[in-house]
């Protein structure tokens, strides 16, 4: 994208039009003592107090952040979630029934479905064999000129979900130069990856969007909270178009909480790096393994000789991996995650004594 192309120009019409929803909470923020502005209730039931709204911007969250991350505080969005920036992403910049995201098979099903969710039609132009990007075929595809002004989105997953690989980042770099829209690079894996991050990129374009993830390496999935990082002008649609609440109290906290044990975190991921490449060996071992994937995620992915079968006969043993054979190259894939040293274990004793 030119630098002198404003972000504003990208956005649908009726989002660069509409006025947000102001909170209580947006209209005031300074240390008052008594708040009787957003109809709450004085009095909490619950262990931890939740009886006040949320900061809807989680700031306290955000400063931790940039210094952490740096970078500003306006280049960061909380939301609940990853998913939650994809959705926005799509209705803030695609057009229904007419604009197009790209998206590259195989890769996480989440683009696809909330282009469907949004009516945004996708364009596919799969990995190559060995799962990098086909830069070629892009270049040719952002050549078409008749197409080029309706292709608003492209995402690039990295490490990619399920095929485990972490993309070249002079490639990602180079289309994010020549891409006509905006470039999501979703990197909920990073941290397990050794390939570098793309949030330093930030900086330079504004029309890439990194989004990060407290759900995998920091263990926290179940409190929902996305990172996303990009130019002030795309953080500022974000906040204008999210949920005015969408964080929960609950969340901030827990997140908060978790950066103050970053270094327990970091030993975490070293743990679950190395049962990584131990599962491989293990797996490597078994008859009916063709190929294990070299993975910068905390999953493996697997070719067998039968996944349906390898999916049923683990059910049968209550062990539950991923089926992605039915995935666009993946067929007699199944995609394993690196749980627990016991729960690999039993799942390694447990495939030994299978027969597919
Ligand atoms: C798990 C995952 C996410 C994380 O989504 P959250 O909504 O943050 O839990 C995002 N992208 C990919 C590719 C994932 O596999």
């Amino acid at each position: 994208m030119n630098s002198d192309q404003k972000i504003s120009s990208l956005l649908r019409k009726n989002i660069r039009n509409m006025k947000p929803y102001s909170s209580a909470r947006n209209e005031y923020s300074g240390n008052a003592e008594v708040f009787l502005d957003a109809n709450e209730n004085y009095r909490s039931f619950f262990t931890v107090p939740v009886n006040r709204y949320p900061d809807p911007l989680s700031r306290e969250l955000v400063e931790k952040i940039s210094r952490w991350k740096g970078l500003e505080p306006e280049n960061i969005c909380i939301t609940n979630g990853s998913d939650e920036a994809i959705d926005l992403i799509y209705r803030a910049f695609a057009e229904p029934a007419s604009d197009n995201a790209l998206i590259m098979p195989p890769t996480y099903g989440v683009y696809q479905v909330f282009a469907e969710l949004n009516n945004v039609e996708t364009i596919r132009v799969p990995l190559q064999e060995d799962f990098s990007i086909d830069v070629e075929g892009l270049s040719i595809l952002f050549d078409h000129r008749d197409f080029v002004h309706t292709l608003k989105l492209l995402f690039i997953c990295s490490p990619n979900n399920p095929t485990g690989n972490a993309m070249n980042k002079d490639d990602i770099a180079g289309l994010v130069q020549s891409f006509p829209g905006i470039v999501v690079v979703d990197e909920a894996y990073q941290d397990f990856s050794s390939s570098p991050s793309c949030i330093d990129l930030v900086k330079d374009f504004q029309n890439l969007v990194v989004l990060q993830t407290f759900s995998k390496a920091w263990g926290m999935a179940g409190a929902r909270v996305g990172m996303t990082f990009s130019s002030p002008d795309i953080i500022q649609v974000l906040h204008k178009i999210k949920y005015p609440y969408n964080v929960s109290k609950l969340s901030q906290h827990a997140a908060l909480e978790a950066l103050d044990k970053r270094e327990e975190v970091l030993r975490g991921i070293e743990e679950i790096k190395n049962s990584r490449e131990q599962l491989a060996h293990s797996l490597k071992e078994l008859p009916y393994v063709e190929h294990v994937f070299p993975s910068d995620a905390n999953f493996l992915l697997v070719r067998v000789t039968d996944a349906d079968k390898l999916y049923e006969e683990l059910k049968h043993h209550e062990i539950v991996i991923r089926n992605r054979s039915s995935q666009y190259m993946c067929s007699g894939c199944v995609r394993i995650t690196v749980g627990s040293p016991a729960e690999l274990d039993r799942l390694i004793e447990t495939m030994k004594k299978i027969q597919l």
